[in-house]
């Protein structure tokens, strides 16, 4: 008995399995094909892109259907066109033993009557799109009042693409008893939504990101204003502290600009491009290395070859005009085994550049938010409280002790400790103060900069003291909460796992229920505190694996020691802090730089 006939297929789709060559059924559908076969149930299946989730319900699904009969009784639904064709053809294969069964996809872009025709035919199966579905039951052209079967494939994806009117519009034509079958690679909290309002109990399953051999590489991308890539990148950066990245833009003179403006912005940036001497090009690669230069800007072809472990992330200024090249600039990071986070700056009409590449490396993108002011302002101040946290003490200073204390005398600590963060903070509070959100098409997530108080509605995002370093991802992260507090699947969301900290958001009604848990909570003899976040929205409306943020911050609040030679020193710093609202200089200008006069560069 080979291992998918003990899931209980019939002969005839086993006969057809065989012809595909499949030999071993993935997890998923080891997991989910039984369940399927054996009951009327709802089902939540989540499991990365490329796990074989069309077969974990195509198999099922014909199985199922009575080919005696005409009826429309399952229904697909897939976010776009091209998977809706795919599946159709997989479902066909699936079934080229079955008598009588029809499979018809409904999408947009083609002709209705046509597809109408199909369907008049008699067709068991249909696979759509929401857009061209809703459409066609509006004109009558098709008839979903006797399905036993909803699929709702890449259920995540449908929402990101804001089909959750027509999706629910769709259901709702549809029998109460009929099974929904949901699966998606991520499970947001529309998508956890649409599950509770539409799914009577439903069976879970996941399937374990490890046995997919999905990528080290996590994509995500902002949509931003064209005029906004310059101050998006810089928020970037300065959300993650210990950046060490590769920057590309798309002409040398690009890139010369960009690494220019950072380093006057008190980055530690260098550019590489083929402009430059042999020579310049080593020492720029030289103080990479070294880490002395964070965030490298470069060209495609300069940067081919690079040979740097530990870069955490890739920022794509400018999307490549080939699709390949992103590939080639994505895999700089995520190597010897690391994670690595891959970031694309679009603005609108560039989006579906998204998919198009998304095709190519068969892996999704998230899509994210360019942080605003407060939230790096917040980021900034639990960076700075942990790097505090972790300072070794060095005990030269003991000798001075006494005098700083006669200094100091007459603070109380609660006091010195506001002062000592405000140090830093400060600077970045009065950078990013009522600086503008950056997102296109955002519609305005307004902030009051009071003090966090305990929300009574909607969503809340909290801050956590673990993170990455604590051995924590955002499944087992999540995984911790929600068996800690004793909380649902789909309770905890928007789990964003930095290095030293992490953030979550849950309901307001458990709000209390958490902060309770977390009260003198300790983990093997270490507290894990948890407090409302002063940012209720957070972290993008999607997930990450991981971070790439942390505490190594190298800002000593003034510029490096290798003198002035040559550079034009002291302006900036200044400037920076005048001309704060256009985002056109940094708040953090005594980042140290590396001592690499201009001209070596450039
Ligand atoms: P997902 O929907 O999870 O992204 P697909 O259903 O599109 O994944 O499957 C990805 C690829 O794996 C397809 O080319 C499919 O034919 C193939 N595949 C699916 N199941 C198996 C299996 N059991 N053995 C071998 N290949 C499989
Ligand atoms: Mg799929």
């Amino acid at each position: 008995m080979t291992k998918f006939e003990a899931l209980g297929l019939q002969k005839s789709l086993l006969d057809a399995i065989t012809d595909m060559g499949f030999e071993t059924p993935s997890e998923v559908q080891e997991k989910a094909i039984p369940i399927l076969l054996e009951s009327e149930t709802d089902l939540v299946a989540l499991a990365q892109t490329g796990t074989g989730k069309t077969a974990a319900f195509g198999f099922p699904l014909i199985q199922k259907i009575d080919s005696d009969s005409r009826t429309t009784q399952g229904l697909i639904l897939s976010p776009t066109r091209e998977l809706c064709l795919q599946i159709t053809k997989e479902m066909q294969a699936y079934s080229k033993y079955e008598r009588n069964i029809n499979v018809v996809a409904i999408y947009g872009g083609a002709s209705i009557t046509e597809q109408a025709r199909q369907i008049k035919r008699g067709a068991q199966i249909i696979v759509a799109t929401p857009g061209r579905m809703k459409d066609m039951i509006s004109r009558r052209l098709v008839d979903i009042s006797k399905i036993d079967y909803c699929v709702l494939d890449e259920a995540d994806e449908m929402l990101n693409m804001g089909f959750m009117e027509d999706i629910k519009d769709i259901l709702s034509g549809t029998p109460n008893d009929k099974s929904t079958w949901l699966f998606s690679a991520t499970m947001p909290r529309e998508v956890a939504t649409i599950a509770k309002k539409f799914m009577h109990s439903p069976q879970e399953i996941t399937v374990g990101a490890k046995n997919s051999g999905a990528s080290t590489v996590q994509h995500e991308y902002y949509v931003v204003g064209g005029r906004d890539r310059y101050p998006a990148l810089k928020r970037l950066a300065d959300t993650n502290p210990d950046i060490f990245s590769v920057v590309f833009c798309r002409t040398k003179r690009d890139t010369q600009k960009v690494a220019e403006k950072l380093i006057e912005d008190g980055y530690n940036a260098g550019a590489l491009h083929g402009d430059l001497s042999q020579n310049q090009r080593d020492l720029v690669m030289n103080s990479f290395r070294k880490k002395q230069i964070q965030m490298l800007v470069a060209t495609d072809v300069a940067a081919r070859g690079i040979d740097v472990d530990d870069i955490t992330h890739v920022i794509n200024y400018q999307l490549p005009d080939e699709i390949e090249t992103y590939t080639h600039r994505s895999g700089r990071t995520g190597r010897a085994g690391k994670s690595g986070i891959s970031m694309v700056i679009v603005t609108r009409s560039e989006q579906r550049k998204i998919r198009a590449i998304e095709n190519k490396i068969n892996q999704k993108f998230l899509s994210k938010k360019i942080p605003t002011g407060m939230e790096i302002c917040e980021i900034q101040l639990y960076h700075l409280a942990n790097k505090i946290k972790d300072t070794k003490v060095n005990e030269e200073v003991d000798a001075y002790l006494p005098a700083i204390n006669d200094v100091l005398e007459g603070i109380d600590r609660e006091e010195l400790i506001k002062k000592i963060v405000s140090v830093e903070f400060t600077r970045f509070f009065n950078y990013y103060n009522k600086s503008k959100d950056l997102n296109s098409s955002d519609s305005g997530r307004d902030r009051d900069n009071g003090k966090a108080e305990i929300p009574t509605s909607g969503s809340v995002r909290y801050f956590v003291n673990v993170g990455e370093r604590d051995g924590y991802d955002w499944m087992s992260l999540k995984d911790f909460i929600r068996d800690t507090v004793g909380l649902g699947q789909e309770d905890v969301f928007k789990v964003d796992v930095k290095e030293s900290f992490s953030f979550f958001n849950t309901e307001a009604e458990v709000t209390q229920q958490i902060l309770d848990k977390f009260t003198d909570f300790k983990v093997d003899g270490r507290f894990v505190n948890v407090e409302v976040s002063k940012n209720p929205g957070g972290g993008g409306g999607s997930r990450r694996r991981s971070g790439g943020g942390g505490f190594r911050g190298k800002r000593n609040g003034r510029r490096d020691e290798g003198g002035g030679k040559g550079r034009r020193d002291g302006g900036s710093q200044s400037k920076g802090r005048r001309r704060d609202r256009s985002e056109s200089s940094a708040p953090n200008s005594g980042k140290r730089r590396s001592n690499k006069r201009k001209g070596d560069f450039f």
